[in-house]
């Protein structure tokens, strides 16, 4: 489904300003976490973690990671319920059925790769967007007015310029099934570890209602790359507690603290 975008919005006229000012080049993708699908920029990573060398130290663990703390439109953030709201100023999203996915344990959370050309992807004021790869975090990483969800799924996708666009879905416990069984029972148990898995349909991950928050930061993981289009929705997907247990398991927490707003615009589309 393709919601055209409104060129007059004024929502979607101040994301794009802020986008502008903020093109920086994406630098080698590893985090929040686009590791084994981004064949941008061969770069031998530093070690970092959500323990040691945590969030508040990802800066000094390697250059490539100064914005980590000097950025200014970093991710996650707690969302405003109350932001700006635009009904018409929504994303399409394009998924469908893929075959199968190679699940891996990254040592930081489990990462889905599906092959290239599935045609899944979402459509940004009208510019497509490509799935290329899904991941989760425990606790859920942006927050509503304070309050954040059990988990978490990022589903990131370039252009055909390398920029990026991340779909956040809050997930709750509840109750099974679940769309994400094949994924989270069959996660990879040692960092490094692969599995392929499948057939799996993205548009199981998403709530009937694709309400969504909008607005521009940055990767959650190291380099902490700003702009990146953000899209979260509004409303959870499920996650049985069994699954959100064997996920706590292997990673115990896989967030990163909500980062200042400094004067974003956040915009808010449907119910
Ligand atoms: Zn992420």
């Amino acid at each position: 489904m393709q919601i055209e975008h409104r060129a007059n919005s004024a929502v979607g006229a101040a994301l794009r300003r802020r986008y502008t000012l903020m093109m920086l080049a994406l630098l080698a993708i590893s985090g929040c976490s686009l590791s084994s699908a981004a064949p941008v920029t061969k770069v031998v990573a530093s070690h970092w973690d959500y323990g040691a060398e945590g969030p508040e130290h990802w800066a000094e663990l390697d250059s490539s990671y100064r914005v980590c703390r000097s950025g200014h439109a970093q991710s996650p953030i707690d969302l405003p319920s109350r932001a700006m709201l635009d009904p018409a100023d929504r994303i399409g999203i394009e998924y469908g059925p893929i075959p199968s996915v190679e699940l891996v344990n990254t040592g930081h959370t489990v990462q889905a790769n599906p092959p290239a050309g599935t045609g899944n992807r979402i459509l940004v004021d009208g510019m497509p967007f490509e799935l290329v790869q899904f991941h989760f975090h425990l606790p859920g990483e942006h927050t509503v007015d304070g309050v954040g969800a059990t988990m978490e799924l990022h589903l990131v996708h370039r252009n055909a310029a390398g920029a990026l666009a991340v779909l956040g879905v809050p997930m709750r416990q509840a109750p099974g099934p679940s769309a994400f069984a094949p994924m989270l029972a069959n996660a990879p148990g040692k960092p490094g570890a692969k599995v392929t898995t499948g057939p799996i349909d993205p548009r199981t991950f998403l709530p009937a209602d694709t309400g969504q928050f909008r607005y521009v930061g940055s990767l959650t993981t190291p380099p902490c790359s700003e702009g990146v289009r953000w899209i979260v929705l509004r409303h959870p997907v499920a996650v049985t507690p069994e699954e959100a247990g064997r996920y706590l398991t292997l990673f115990p927490h896989s967030n990163r603290p909500t980062q200042p707003l400094n004067g974003r615009v956040v915009a808010v589309s449907g119910s």
